[in-house]
């Protein structure tokens, strides 16, 4: 568990930074980017959906600074904030979902039910880590990114959805049409992705992210089966949750370079092939990320999940529990 909360501080350590101007993605979409500076924790992407009545955001981000983005926004636009969907309950895209209730009571969250056993598992052993860690700091003052993450998971149910989204279904919200997707048990147990008919934006959620998947929480079995379905869809533009938006060529090149992946995984081959493989059909979505970066993240997902002990695997992909022996 430790190794892997170090992982994710990796990841943010060698990102590249990204900008976070506004992002236009077709008529009356905006994709204000999720923020990768060193030696910080990520922020996802948020896309807004703006309709006559009001805005609809699909994730609200990690910190202050990302949510008073999405804030901004709604006051230039001079429309309220109607609606949050979000794609999952990682941190980094319900972090901001707080303070948008507190600016706009009235908004409604959007969600699978999957953040409530993540509360008691997952984040409530993560939230004890970064207790250690505080505890254990020889620099008090550099603990504060670790007293925010406490904070975050310490508003309880201001991150949870007020509708639960438990099948695929169109929604209309605040006077546009939504085809709300649920995966079970792909980047975690339950993650919601977004089409939008009229303009043929997909919002993929982290079942898109590079320099590679973030398979922490991740059944990789059933993330392949996601990436089938995000390819079935009339898509024109993807947004990943992480990452520049993708034309359908470019989430092709995506999805083979997954497919791929896994089954390396999945043979015998020995791991460095697999890395290997991995950069050389991902090298197109890369830009000018460090191979060497990329190599330690696969290194390290090839390990910890892809190759994980099968126990493991089986809990993430919501295997019902083997009886005791
Ligand atoms: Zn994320």
């Amino acid at each position: 568990m430790k190794k892997m909360v170090l992982a994710c501080a990796l990841a943010l350590c060698a990102s590249t930074a990204m900008s976070a101007e506004i992002v236009p993605i077709a008529a009356g979409i905006d994709l204000i980017p999720g923020e990768f500076v060193p030696n910080r924790q990520p922020d996802g992407n948020s896309l807004i959906f703006r309709t006559p009545t009001g805005l609809v955001v699909m994730d609200t981000g990690r910190h202050a600074e990302h949510a008073q983005r999405i804030l901004a926004y709604a006051q230039q636009a001079k429309l309220p904030i109607k609606a949050v969907i979000n794609s999952h309950w990682h941190l980094d895209h319900i972090g901001g979902n707080p303070r948008i209730r507190a600016d706009y009571p009235g908004v409604q969250v959007f969600a699978s039910a999957a953040i409530n056993d993540a509360m008691h598992g997952f984040l409530a052993n993560y939230r004890k880590q970064l207790e250690e860690a505080i505890a254990q700091a020889k620099d008090a003052s550099k603990t504060q990114p670790w007293r925010d993450e406490i904070a975050i998971i310490d508003a309880g149910h201001a991150l949870y959805p007020d509708v639960i989204i438990d099948k695929t279904q169109t929604r209309r919200i605040a006077d546009r049409d939504f085809v709300l997707h649920l995966e079970s048990h792909a980047v975690t147990a339950g993650d919601v992705w977004v089409f939008e008919p009229k303009t043929r934006a997909l919002a993929a959620g982290d079942l898109v992210t590079l320099p590679v998947p973030f398979l922490d929480t991740a059944c990789p079995a059933h993330w392949k089966i996601a990436l089938d379905d995000l390819a079935h869809a009339d898509f024109k533009t993807l947004v990943p949750g992480h990452g520049a938006p993708m034309s359908r060529a470019q989430f092709e090149a995506y999805r083979k370079a997954y497919d791929n992946l896994y089954t390396c995984a999945a043979s015998s081959k020995e791991k460095g092939i697999c890395i290997d493989g991995w950069i050389a059909d991902a090298k197109p979505l890369l830009g000018n990320t460090d191979p060497r970066f990329v190599k330690s993240l696969v290194d390290y997902y090839l390990d910890n999940s892809l190759r994980a002990p099968k126990a493991k695997l089986d809990k993430l992909c919501g295997a019902a529990p083997s009886p005791a022996s």
